[in-house]
């Protein structure tokens, strides 16, 4: 699950976290899994004068649609996530795979273990940098859900799977220095507070948990799930030479 806002870099500790208490506010329908936040996969409707929003409905897909496909074509990380996905035998077709829809404004992107499929926001995630953080970020939930074994019902499992999607992909050494208090000395800490922090808010955004049971789950498979930096192999930093390195250092996982 990818939150609006997840680019904006501001919190470095859970416990100041407050930000993250009004994901808590969970749209009505009360489905369990998030599924709600996705009304299309639902077959909703989204209200507003039914032409106009069609029209708008469909504009809005055809630019997700050409931003998608151009960042599978060109971007190095997406790409890299498709070549590790394909290599270790998860399938992964566009056209069956991934799918632009109009969402819950509070997110830009999610993973439907059901279908299988990365839903990218078309009506937030309005931008290519902003889609190949979603795709990115949802290719680890697939990658973990197709070699993992993961069960998006227990809560473990989610956290470990967000902390991994948030560690290789959102929290880099560059947010970590405009968090404020980190220092080179502190680095390492800012960016695991950064993960955590990511992962907690994606946790909250979904399910409805307590903030205390959703910290606990993160703190119980932090570690090790921290740790695992499959399928991409060093954490991915903003900055382009690290995407390029990653692409380039694919090889050496198999990937390619
Ligand atoms: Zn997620």
């Amino acid at each position: 699950m990818t939150i609006v806002g997840e680019r904006e870099e501001s919190e470095t500790s859970l416990k100041r976290d407050n930000n993250a208490e009004k994901h808590a506010e969970k749209p009505e329908g009360g489905a369990e899994w998030g599924y709600d936040l996705y009304p299309e996969r639902r077959g909703k409707k989204v209200g507003g004068i039914e032409g106009f929003m069609k029209g708008r409905n469909n504009i809005d897909k055809f630019k997700c649609e050409r931003n998608v496909y151009t960042c599978i074509k060109e971007s190095p990380l997406v790409r890299l996530m498709m070549n590790a996905l394909k290599s270790s035998g998860c399938e992964i077709d566009i056209r069956r795979h991934i799918a632009c829809e109009e969402c819950s404004p509070t997110v830009s992107g999610g993973y439907d273990p059901v279908l299988n499929q990365i839903v990218i926001c078309q009506n937030t995630a309005t931008n290519k940098g902003l889609i190949q953080g979603v795709l990115t970020h949802e290719m680890i939930h697939m990658f973990d859900y197709c070699r993992n074994e993961l069960d998006f019902k227990n809560i473990d499992h989610l956290a470990c799977t967000e902390i991994r999607a948030a560690n290789l992909t959102h929290c880099s050494f560059l947010s970590a220095c405009f968090q404020g208090d980190a220092s080179l000395f502190n680095i390492k800490e800012a960016h695991q507070n950064c993960v955590k922090t990511k992962a907690y808010q994606s946790i909250i955004a979904v399910r409805n948990v307590t903030k205390t049971d959703a910290i606990d789950a993160i703190e119980r498979v932090f570690t090790r799930c921290y740790n695992d930096l499959e399928p991409i192999g060093r954490r991915i930093k903003k900055s382009s030479t690290d995407i390029h390195k990653a692409y380039s250092e694919g090889y050496l996982f198999g990937y390619d």
